[in-house]
């Protein structure tokens, strides 16, 4: 598009836009704090402030796994660009070491943005091969902001698998697996299993905070988010402690009544395409009023889909469509 041509169409976007888009762009990351919470002896998690992230009220950005001790540090997702120092400072006092790896659970700027910062201080970042290609290919047209990937080179995964046996790390007494999940809340996921402290960070293809969010613009499916979900049940244990990319805390049986209730939604759309209705008829049909009042943050603006259940509602549409 000509430049000034492009301009006026931004112009016109921005005119057009409902005020939820504009507070989806309006994080403060000025005003994110960072807190530590230890989950074993020498495994931290770190999450952002409550509502100063409009995509995340709950909580600013994705939710970092630090692994602490005299190996070094080996860290999960990166947060912000904008939050890197207050990350590095929370990271620094829990330990004075080295950061030696840096992986993500999937490509989502949340999670990946602040990659650069800790590959300059030494860290060797690793992500499946997908999420790689993702961050090489230019930001969807739909990508807001906080899901754009950064453009620093720096950022990118030098090591990086692809679906198989999980990659091993030993380190600090603690055996890391990064165990690859087909095609869930993206094309890339991991899930990060620290199998002595009993904890696994399952990225996002769960969330306790709205609807699911499958993202098939980068590759997500819905069929394998469900995979993930079994997968996950599968390897948990009765006590592992499932550490959601955003959200809170859940175990395995918390898994249940939400692939249930995925299920659920995913039947109603299959009958209402049967009988031939419409994206805009099955929106309408509102088929999520059943868990609504379970679910917080179902009804809230999720960027340009509308709310986070009209999101959820529209991709299982497409999914299904796009199956038939
Ligand atoms: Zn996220």
């Amino acid at each position: 598009m000509h430049r000034t041509k492009r301009l006026i169409f931004l112009l016109f976007v921005a005119a057009t836009m409902p005020a939820s888009a504009w507070a989806q762009a309006g994080i403060q990351y000025d005003k994110i704090e960072i807190r530590t919470d230890k989950v074993a002896p020498n495994l931290y998690m770190l999450s952002g402030s409550e509502n100063v992230d409009p995509g995340h009220p709950d909580g600013a950005g994705g939710r970092i796994g630090i692994l602490a001790g005299p190996d070094g540090i080996f860290m999960v997702d990166s947060q912000y660009l904008q939050i890197g120092d207050k990350v590095l400072a929370a990271i620094r006092r829990i330990d004075p070491g080295p950061i030696r790896f840096l992986v993500n659970t999937h490509i989502h700027g949340d999670h990946t943005a602040g990659n650069a910062t800790f590959a300059k201080l030494g860290a060797v970042l690793l992500a499946r091969e997908e999420l790689r290609e993702g961050m090489l290919r230019p930001p969807a047209a739909a990508a807001t902001s906080a899901t754009a990937p950064a453009r620093d080179p720096a950022r990118l995964p030098v090591v990086t698998y692809g679906m198989g046996d999980p990659v091993r790390f030993r380190m600090n007494g603690e055996t890391v697996e990064l165990i690859p999940v087909r095609a869930a809340h993206t094309g890339g996921d991991t899930i990060i299993r620290f199998v002595n402290a009993d904890v696994i960070m399952i990225g996002d293809f769960y969330r306790n905070f709205g609807y699911p969010f499958i993202d098939t613009n980068n590759g997500g499916s819905l069929k394998g988010a469900l995979e993930g979900l079994e997968l996950t049940m599968k390897i948990a244990g009765p006590n592992t402690k499932l550490v959601p990319g955003h959200g809170t805390y859940i175990n395995r049986t918390d898994i249940i009544p939400y692939r249930d209730m995925m299920l659920a939604v995913q039947n109603r759309v299959q009958q209402l395409i049967a009988q031939g209705r419409t994206l805009q008829e099955v929106l309408a049909a509102k088929v999520t009023a059943p868990y609504d009042a379970q679910v917080p943050g179902g009804l809230l603006p999720a960027g340009a889909a509308g709310t986070s259940a009209d999101r959820f509602v529209s991709m299982i549409y497409s999914q299904l469509k796009g199956s038939q």
